[in-house]
């Protein structure tokens, strides 16, 4: 190989480096045929339709089948999907929507599945963010299956890729990446489209196989056999590499492969400072599937599940026993470690179908609590299956988006309702803290008073910092603005920590700001006790943890405090982090796996 190979840039989907051969998957979008039939059809085509809903239904049953035996690779991290696709397809909203078309609009099966999908996915708004929209691909998976299975053709891939290839493909189907990763051969996979919430994406971080999504053209410039090089945590691909960047990816392979094992050297060893400061390290979680692999990376706690999936890509709610079963699965993975739940956050436009609510601004409107006090019932529903879920674990049940003591209270009196019913129905349950996570100023500034009330605080820095600066997080145009270790956010910071340490209270902090282990030294100086991150950013912190001191932290924060600008406190503490712990900061924060 001379020259140099076709560079593609995506999205860092999942970390990694893997080098082996291209193996395409055709997955070209079905051609919906649209045709106005005749009285005399209507009956033969709706039974049409629900043939195909069960044969859809019976080839999930089967992909399900499948990758949830004993031996499968990652069965758990596929069935939960594999389950969410097969609830649609008995979805009212599809079922009876589809029917109602074929009788009283005389459209063909297809097409009338086809309008019955934009009208369920129409409930998700054009701008909602990368997760909602990735919400709405599910539902084109499970539609475009059904269409297929009307048209006579086959919708799940049927060819097995040979051992270490590079899967290459427009988009994958969760059913697809179910089946092509059962048997663990996949080296990584490259798309065309997707985001880092697809199903994709999840599941391969969940597996540790290398991801890059979002690519946009790989499937124009990859064809089968060509050699490619897959840089998950760079979202960088390099398709017919020349000799010497093969031997570069090698050796970066092998330089990654040797961090990892010198990481997860200390995966069983706390993260105690060398002055005996001990913080909990906690991963971040959306679904039940990311457990092994963040017990795998040393977590010691789960700081924070957002239950907000389990309300997505559907039309109807979860029921107590779905919500149960959901908290049930999770607390018992982590056995006696704690288990942070907290309530949904869903609103504005992040909500279920069917749920919408109108806001111009929804980031400031009727969101996570709010929205739960204002729909008591299914409020209820959850807190009923939080506390009865207790009883198999470690729980601690979390409030988002408290603003002030009122809302705090408000929200506490809708658990004590929901605890006092189950205990009059004889419901085994344990005792159980409650917290608030402290993403709005207003919280922090009353953070003292707050404190009194609850059992700890998890900063969400995400928000915290959207509110602080006034930047919507969303909005790359602002994102220049968006800045951890600006005065005002340390400020907050700050006051937030001094209340819940002289109230006795622990602080957790489970926004990206405490995965980041350039932040490490200043976040021990606040005082936090608890930071939850994604699995694999583990490691490194705990390693930077381990060779630091507290007391170097508070120093080095007093003077941080002392100064102005964003730009000057992040290099302070850049430079104080590389003077500390060379080489560190250049370590790639993710142990992903190595393969191909
Ligand atoms: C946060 O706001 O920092 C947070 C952790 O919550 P989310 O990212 O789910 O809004
Ligand atoms: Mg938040």
């Amino acid at each position: 190989m001379t020259g140099s190979g076709t560079i593609l840039v995506g999205l860092a989907a999942s970390p990694g480096i893997a080098i082996g051969r291209c193996w395409t998957v055709e997955r070209r979008k079905v051609r919906t045929p649209k045709r106005r039939i005749g009285a005399e059809e209507v009956e033969a085509e709706v039974a049409r339709l629900r043939t195909a809903l069960e044969v859809s239904d019976l080839q999930l049953a089967d992909v399900r089948g499948k990758v949830a035996g004993p031996d499968a690779v990652g069965g758990a991290e596929h069935t939960a999907i594999i389950d969410m696709h097969r609830m649609m397809l008995k979805d009212e909203m599809l079922v009876l929507e589809a029917q109602r078309l074929i009788r009283e609009e005389r459209l063909n099966a297809e097409w009338a599945v086809k309008r019955a999908l934009r009208k369920i996915k129409g409930a998700f708004h054009e701008h909602a963010d990368e997760y909602f929209k990735e919400r709405r691909a599910d539902i084109d998976f499970v539609g475009e299956r059904v269409i297929k299975n009307l048209l006579g053709q086959a919708p799940d891939v049927d060819e097995q890729p040979p051992e270490g290839a590079i899967v290459v493909a427009h988009d994958l189907s969760p059913a697809d990446t179910a089946l092509l990763l059962h048997e663990r051969k996949v080296a990584a996979f490259v798309t065309d489209a997707g985001a880092k919430t697809s199903h994709t994406a999840i599941v391969a971080r969940a597996l540790e196989v290398p991801a890059v999504v979002g690519t946009g053209r790989v499937t124009a410039c990859a064809k089968r056999g060509d050699w490619i090089v897959v840089d998950g945590g760079r979202g960088l691909v390099v398709i017919n590499p020349s000799a010497s960047e093969l031997e570069e990816y090698e050796a970066a392979r092998a330089r990654r492969l040797e961090d990892e094992k010198q990481l997860l050297q200390t995966r069983d060893l706390p993260a105690r400072t060398l002055d005996d400061v001990t913080v909990r390290l906690a991963g971040n979680i959306e679904f039940a599937e990311e457990v092994p692999s963040l017990l795998a990376h040393g977590g010691e706690a789960v700081g924070l599940y957002r239950t907000e999936f389990l309300y997505m890509g559907r039309s109807d709610l979860p029921d107590e026993e779905e919500h149960y079963q959901n908290y049930r699965r999770i607390l018992e993975a982590l056995g006696p470690r704690p288990v942070t739940i907290r309530t949904f956050d869903l609103g504005g436009d992040k909500l279920p179908a069917g749920m919408r609510v109108n806001a111009d601004n929804p980031a400031l409107g009727l969101r996570a609590i709010r929205y739960c006090l204002r729909q008591p019932e299914m409020f209820r529903v959850q807190l009923r299956a939080l506390l009865r879920a207790s009883v198999h674990g470690n729980l601690k049940i979390m409030f988002p988006m408290i603003s002030g003591v009122a809302e705090l209270r408000a929200a506490r009196r809708a658990l004590e309702e929901a605890r006092e019913e189950l205990r009059r129905e004889g419901v085994p349950m344990k005792d159980v803290p409650v917290g608030i996570m402290i993403e709005l100023p207003s919280a922090a500034m009353i953070a003292d008073r707050l404190v009194r009330e609850c059992d700890f605080f998890s900063i969400g820095t995400n928000d915290l910092i959207q509110y602080t600066i006034g930047i919507d997080r969303q909005n790359k145009d602002v994102a220049y603005l968006y800045k951890p270790l600006h005065l005002a956010v340390l400020r907050m910071l700050k006051i937030v920590c001094d209340a819940a340490r002289a109230a006795g209270v622990p602080v957790s902090m489970c926004g990206e700001m405490a995965g980041e282990p350039v932040n490490a030294l200043v976040l021990l100086g606040l005082g936090v006790t608890e930071l939850s991150m994604n699995g694999p950013s583990i490691p490194v912190v705990k390693r930077v943890l381990r060779a630091a001191k507290a007391s170097d932290g508070r120093v080095l924060l007093e003077r941080i405090l002392s100064m102005t600008f964003a730009d000057d406190i992040e290099r302070e503490v850049r430079e104080e982090m590389t003077r500390r712990f060379p080489g560190l900061l250049e370590q790639e924060a993710a142990v992903g796996a190595v393969s191909g």
